[in-house]
């Protein structure tokens, strides 16, 4: 089974509205799902007929409600309990903008964490792939996705990370490394102190090279929206370039990418077919209006039309 992390998970509520009035009521129908970033992962994972299983920390009403969500997804969950609520997260929709409303979400206790680890040594004994996506919730310091990463790689089990900011710094500082990154061009920019651009990505693989964090990684992906990916793989740069599309909602995309990596690397597929999965399930999500959900009626057609090249 492919194991799923997610350590802040939300009740991702959407309010969409023609025209928001400020400074008075609007009336509005919810649309709630299972969100997190390594929700997103898992729902697409069931799509493309994956065995998954989603762990994480879940706590209160909100974290049973998530549970019940989970459930009607048909995502399996084991989740440790945590004694704070867990967030809700609102997206509203409105004169054809996104607004946001984003909850940090509960204080993790020292020994929460601690269960938590126990929990998912176990399961990872099962597991055939790992992804760990998103940001620690409070409490939780930076170096854990270095932890989960070094207890994935001392049992031999893929570990692809999506995080950022400190949690990521720590984990490219740590000696065992993830098998696979996926920053996007804003995040490796950010990463790098460098302005790479789609069209001009001349340096960054000796960029990469130079820099020691990102030495003994297997796959460092740069996803950069509509103009597909690039990856350094086995001494090897492939561009990835997605057909042209008519873009509906593209968040989630990068989650999506993971879970296409994840599904390809737990299969044993070989690099190329790995970027092309990948690169189908982000382009399959960004043409359909929910957040981490493909659509699978265009798979051969996108499938077929992603381009690889070798730099
Ligand atoms: P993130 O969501 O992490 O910022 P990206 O926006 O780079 O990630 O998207 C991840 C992948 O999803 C891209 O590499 C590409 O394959 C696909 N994708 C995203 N947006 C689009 C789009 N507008 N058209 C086609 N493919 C897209």
């Amino acid at each position: 089974m492919i194991l799923t992390v997610t350590m802040n998970p939300s009740i991702d509520t959407r309010y969409s509205v023609d025209h928001l009035v400020i400074d008075d009521v609007n009336r509005v129908t919810p649309a709630k799902t299972a969100g997190g970033k390594g929700l997103n992962v898992s729902r697409v994972l069931v799509q493309l007929g994956d065995d998954v299983v989603a762990t994480g920390l879940l706590g209160g009403h909100s974290g049973a409600y998530l549970g019940e969500l989970m459930d009607a997804d048909g995502i399996t969950h084991r989740f440790t309990p945590i004694a704070g609520e867990s967030r809700t997260c609102i997206a509203l929709l409105h004169d054809g903008n996104q607004t946001e409303f984003l909850e940090s979400g509960p204080t993790v206790s020292a020994e929460e964490l601690e269960a938590f680890v126990g929990n998912y040594a176990d399961l990872v004994s099962k597991a055939s792939c790992v992804t760990l996506s998103g940001s620690l919730p409070k409490g939780v310091p930076a170096d854990t996705y270095a932890r989960l990463v070094a207890i994935a790689a001392e049992t031999g089990v893929p570990v692809l990370l999506d995080t950022s900011g400190a949690a990521l710094d720590a984990a490219l500082e740590a000696d065992v490394k993830p098998t696979l990154v996926k920053p996007n061009l804003t995040e490796i920019n950010g990463l790098l102190g460098t302005s790479f651009t789609s069209d001009d990505l001349s340096d960054l693989r000796q960029t990469l090279a130079a820099d020691v964090r990102f030495a003994g990684i297997p796959w460092v992906v740069v996803s950069m929206g509509a103009a597909g990916s690039v990856a350094f793989h086995d001494g090897r740069t492939l561009r990835a370039r997605a057909p042209r599309i008519e873009a509906v909602n593209a968040t989630g995309s990068g989650d999506s990418t993971i879970a296409g990596f994840a599904h390809a690397i737990a299969a044993g597929s070989d690099a190329e077919e790995v970027l092309r999965c990948g690169n189908t399930c982000g382009t399959l999500n960004a043409m359909d209006p929910q957040t981490g959900h493909l659509v699978m009626d265009k798979w051969d057609e996108i499938y077929q039309g992603v381009e690889i090249s070798e730099l």
